[in-house]
């Protein structure tokens, strides 16, 4: 079976942990996790970096330290990965779930102006939703799939509304904006590096930001809110750590980066490039922004075609070998969001079922994208017959 996404771990991760083993440092204290920041502060171009034992309790740690409380409302695109609105509710708060835009399957920023300026009002202490007369407490877009939309648009509404800007860069790592890595266009943006993506820990997340009061805080929290060297504590912490575990292999796999973003962004091009026939069935691509780091790539079904459809063609190609999957399900979709204020997300519904992704590890050889593509073009012919 050619796999949907695996890690490369063939790099110097078996010795890195051989190193944590043999100086016992297997604990959230140790040189890996130390690194593994500094590394990542690097790569994403901010000032610096917490590691987090995942990207979830990253968006947990980076909401509640913007002071998202009980009762408020944080503003989310409804297509997206449940974390992001797991971490949400973590903080006690709702999601107000969006639209995104087809072009980028990132929230829009258009969208989210004219939906404050319907329905909210600006009090002395923050933004109001009317109706329900909850605190609107962030604004938080996820960068899907590693792409990036448009952040100074977005930059504008949270100044203008005093919101924190925090973003979902789960899946982002590699990621580009106008050239430059993506860590400073954010107050805090938090990573993933879970076994699918494209750097991985095993499991693990980061916070980064450029704000030194704000990552401080991040690092406080995360750690239990510990202040040393006695068992003293200032607030109600998380034990959110990263492990040095977890770190050494994140370590290895870093120095890798540019070898993985180049292989992923290579994969995406090739299936357009070799599936480019299917356009004339109404076949498109998953969307790309200028510097995206492509973490999955694959096919959207033509419009109007349902999701009964979309796992016929993967139980076809599961038939020839090739693992496929349907992907992200929205949020007000799913029975705990149920009845989360949402505006119209129209765009999200008609989107989602459409997707299939396609075998995307970033160790793909050339023959197995061969059989994918010739796979592809022989399931979606049938697939699509039966629709
Ligand atoms: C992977 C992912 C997460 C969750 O990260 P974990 O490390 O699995 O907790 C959150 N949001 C998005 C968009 C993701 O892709």
């Amino acid at each position: 079976m050619i796999p949907l996404a695996v890690p490369d771990l063939t790099g110097n991760e078996k010795k890195y942990l051989d190193n944590c083993i043999d100086t016992t440092f297997v604990s959230s204290v140790g040189e890996y996790v130390t690194r593994f920041e500094k590394m990542v502060a690097e790569a994403t171009g901010s000032r610096d970096a917490v590691a987090t034992s995942a990207g979830t309790t990253g968006l947990h740690t980076a909401l509640h330290g913007a002071g998202v409380k009980y009762g408020e409302l944080v503003i989310l695109p409804a297509f997206t990965f449940i974390a992001s609105a797991n971490a949400v509710r973590h903080c006690g708060a709702d999601p107000w779930l969006m639209d995104v835009k087809e072009s980028t399957w990132c929230l829009s920023p258009e969208l989210v102006a004219a939906e404050i300026g319907e329905h909210c009002e600006k009090r002395g202490d923050g933004l109001y939703y009317r109706e329900s007369g909850k605190r609107v407490a962030a604004l938080m877009p996820v960068y899907t799939l590693g792409n990036i939309p448009d952040m100074a648009a977005f930059r504008a509404v949270a100044d203008e509304y005093g919101l924190p800007l925090i973003v979902d860069a789960a899946c982002a790592i590699g990621a580009t904006y106008n050239g430059r890595p993506f860590g400073s266009l954010a107050d805090l943006s938090v990573l993933s590096f879970n076994g699918n993506k494209t750097i991985t820990c095993g499991g693990g997340g980061a916070v980064v930001g450029n704000c030194e009061e704000q990552i401080s805080l991040e690092r406080h929290l995360t750690t239990t809110a510990r202040v040393w060297p006695d068992y003293d504590f200032d607030m109600v912490g998380f034990n959110y750590r990263m492990t040095n575990l977890q770190a050494a292999v994140g370590c290895a796999q870093l120095e890798r980066l540019s070898e993985f973003v180049a292989a992923k962004r290579r994969v995406r091009q090739y299936y357009e490039m070799e599936l480019g026939e299917l356009t004339e069935a109404g076949i498109t691509f998953f969307p790309a922004t200028e510097g995206s780091s492509c973490w999955f790539s694959g096919i959207v079904l033509p419009e109007g075609e349902t999701l009964k459809t979309a796992k016929t063609v993967c139980s076809c190609l599961k038939e020839d070998g090739i693992e496929a999957r349907t992907f992200w399900k929205p949020v007000h979709l799913q029975k705990p969001y149920k009845n989360c204020p949402k505006s119209d997300v129209s765009a999200s519904e008609g989107l989602w079922q459409r997707i299939i992704t396609l075998p995307c590890s970033t160790s793909i050889s050339e023959e197995e994208l061969t059989r994918v593509a010739a796979g592809v073009k022989k399931a979606v012919r049938w697939g699509l017959g039966k629709g």
